[in-house]
């Protein structure tokens, strides 16, 4: 069969784009090469309904093996007793959860997604706004932190039947410790979604949810540096609170019901070849590489918002306890979508993102989200992450000048030239 052109040369000029350019866009990460092999391997041609030694296929001997191994490593790396590596997102991992917990129609409380949260989380354009009913959770406006004496008002006031800790562009580390007593007091059970900093918790850096959120979902594709995709994980196994039982009359356990959910509940056969680049990510996550890989992670994110802070720009809760940071550019003159534009004409990426109580829609939202996690991988230092801030800082001052924008162009690929994806 022909190679077909027409695709690898876009590819390629992906990989070039990659290459070139600043990558800031906080959700993203550059994976090893040993977990690309993995994606593009042979095992995508296996069918695999069901679980490691319970499937509806034959010839699952291998897989069963791989999607083993990559349970008993992601459990050893956040100290779970349960994990479902098999969703196929952070959306399918989070949709899988809300099936296994409630009926549509039922109340879910959520982090605002104009505050940092998540589509997932509730909003009315998803499917989790659409099928249950949504009250929200949000940051304070004069401190940009969460106020948890409100969320329990909110949890006293609507008694949701869920409750969801975790954001997409929250900054400051979670207090799932509250977030478990606040549920507790309304009989909720806790969810977190932790796909941003998943990296960040599984080597201690941050607060860990395990010890206190019934369920935890994540994705394993931003800090986690693993393959786009999702998991569910749980500290410990429990009978399910809404009374569903086995044949025998014993409440089925939670496990079960989460296995259920995301097969046959809402997936069909599990992508083995990206559940063994999984295996790779954690298996590598577990080294003391890693560590020290989060560690710059964080040095990097702090030093970029000490040098935005410095140079005038507001960043909400005016700083960084993880990997990003969400600035509010309404002390700049250009919106999000302005600034979005002119940072991709100089080879920086970032992305657009609503900030607290914006005025703007979210096509065009007053701020942009910045992450440290992609850079790092790129192997830049905090000395560096300064010189990365400069250049930012000229185009958003520059936004409609092409000539400098050109310059800065230069000048990023001067400083990305000879860096692999992955150092
Ligand atoms: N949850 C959170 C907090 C996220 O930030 C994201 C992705 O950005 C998701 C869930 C969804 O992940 P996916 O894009 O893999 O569906």
């Amino acid at each position: 069969m022909q190679r077909d052109e027409q695709i690898f040369e876009l590819i390629q000029a992906e990989k070039e784009r990659q290459l070139h350019g600043i990558e800031l866009i906080a959700s993203e990460n550059f994976v090893s090469p040993q977990v690309m092999e993995a994606a593009g391997s042979v095992l995508t041609n296996k069918y695999a309904e069901g679980y490691p030694g319970k499937r509806y296929y034959g010839g699952c001997e291998v897989v069963d093996e791989v999607e083993q191994i990559a349970i008993d490593r992601a459990k050893a790396l956040f100290g779970a007793a349960y994990v479902n590596v098999q969703p196929h997102s952070g959306s399918q991992a989070n949709t899988a959860v809300y099936h296994a917990c409630l009926n549509p129609g039922d109340k879910i409380l959520g982090f605002d997604l104009s505050h940092g949260g998540h589509l997932t989380h509730g909003s009315p354009v998803n499917f989790s706004g659409k099928l249950y009913n949504p009250v929200f959770y949000g940051v304070e406006e004069e401190t940009g932190v969460l106020n948890y004496d409100k969320i329990q008002e909110i949890a006293t006031k609507e008694q949701p039947k869920l409750i969801i800790a975790g954001a997409s562009a929250y900054s400051r580390d979670i207090d799932f410790k509250r977030f478990r007593v606040i549920a507790d007091s309304v009989g909720a059970i806790l969810m977190a979604d932790i796909s941003h900093p998943a990296g960040l918790i599984a080597k201690g850096i941050l607060n860990d949810p395990l010890p206190h959120c019934h369920i935890v979902t994540t994705t394993t594709h931003k800090t986690l540096r693993g393959p786009r995709g999702g998991m569910i994980m749980m500290g410990e196994d429990f009978e399910n609170p809404f009374g569903i039982k086995l044949k025998n009359g014993n409440l089925r356990k939670m496990s079960s019901l989460l296995d259920s959910a995301v097969f046959p509940g809402n997936q069909g056969g599990p992508l083995e070849h990206i559940i063994a680049a999984k295996a790779i990510a954690f298996g590598e996550a577990l080294t003391d590489e890693f560590l020290a890989y989060q560690l710059q992670v964080k040095k990097n994110a702090s030093a970029m918002a000490n040098a935005l802070v410095s140079k005038g720009y507001k960043i909400i809760s005016n700083g960084t306890d993880n990997h990003c940071m969400l600035i509010d550019l309404r002390n700049k003159n250009l919106s999000g979508k302005d600034a979005e534009q002119a940072l991709v004409k100089a080879d920086i990426t970032v992305n657009k993102n609503m900030v607290p109580f914006d005025d703007k829609s979210p096509f065009v939202t007053s701020g942009i989200r910045l992450g440290a996690a992609a850079i790092t991988t790129r192997g830049l230092n905090e000395t560096e992450i300064i010189a990365v801030v400069e250049l930012v800082d000229e185009v958003i001052n520059n936004f409609e000048d092409e000539a400098v924008l050109a310059n800065v162009k230069n000048k990023v690929n001067a400083l990305m030239q000879n860096r692999p994806l992955f150092v």
